[in-house]
């Protein structure tokens, strides 16, 4: 069983060591990995525009079109195959695609749109 950085999908034997070892595509610019807590049989989701990928690597090193802060696709660590919920409004939507390309009146970022709880 391996462990996946939910920043760069690189995968470590353990925790520990993935923890221990600095990660290129840390958000804030230098960092360790962080655990990917998802499922780790995917499929792979991004919270931010839907993008669907059998794999978490190829998911979270390119870049993510509706990401707020320009940076790549983040994943999904909740249980993939839904139902999904918004985190702001509690509306339940079958995919994620559909939920995060419609606006959340919730959101408490103006103009934003729906985002899934875990
Ligand atoms: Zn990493
Ligand atoms: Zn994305
Ligand atoms: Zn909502």
């Amino acid at each position: 069983m391996s462990e996946y950085c939910k920043y760069c999908g690189k995968s470590y034997p353990d925790a520990r060591t993935l923890l221990n070892n600095s990660c290129p595509l840390h958000p804030a610019g230098r960092g360790n990995h962080v655990l990917f807590e998802g499922a780790q049989s995917g499929p792979f989701i991004c919270i931010h525009c839907g993008e669907k990928r059998t794999e978490l690597r190829p998911l979270v090193t390119n870049r993510c079109p509706r990401n707020p802060d320009g940076r790549n696709h983040e994943a999904f660590e909740g249980n993939p195959h839904g139902p999904f919920r918004c985190k702001f409004c509690g509306r339940p939507y079958p995919d994620i695609r559909t939920m995060v390309t419609n606006r959340c009146t919730k959101n408490p970022e103006r103009g934003g749109n729906h985002s899934p709880a875990r």
